[in-house]
């Protein structure tokens, strides 16, 4: 989807700080950190939501997990600790209309998220 920011930062066309590339995810730096630590896994291939998602994206989805365990190893704060996040629709706090899942660390988080 052209229209679609992380669409744009897959394909090149917009800067990223890419933290871990594969065949179907890209993780990046989040532009906007809401901890020391912050970078969002994506998959290369538009998914809106969470709620988008179907059996067919169960791999897929299987995988975005994965990735966040290994971006943390990246980041540092994998030992320590650290959150992973998916925001779905309006309520859930969703901005970005692409599937991502927010991988944050580097201090304590609080409990429950507003
Ligand atoms: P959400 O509110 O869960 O949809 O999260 C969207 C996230 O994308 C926010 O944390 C933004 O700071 C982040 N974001 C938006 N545009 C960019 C961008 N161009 N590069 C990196 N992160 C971005």
């Amino acid at each position: 989807m052209t229209d679609c920011i992380f669409c744009r930062i897959v394909s090149g066309e917009i800067p990223a700080k890419f933290v871990l590339e594969t065949e179907k995810l890209v993780a990046f730096h989040d532009l906007n950190p809401a901890a020391p630590q912050h970078a969002l896994v994506i998959p290369r291939r538009h998914i809106a939501t969470l709620d988008d998602a179907t059996d067919e994206d169960r791999d897929l989805l299987g995988e975005l997990m994965l990735a966040g365990a290994e971006v943390a190893r990246l980041l540092g704060c994998a030992e320590k600790g650290y959150r992973t996040v998916l925001n779905c629709n309006q309520d859930g706090g969703q901005s970005v209309y692409h599937i991502h899942l927010h991988v944050l660390g580097g201090r304590s988080l609080s409990w429950p998220p507003g």
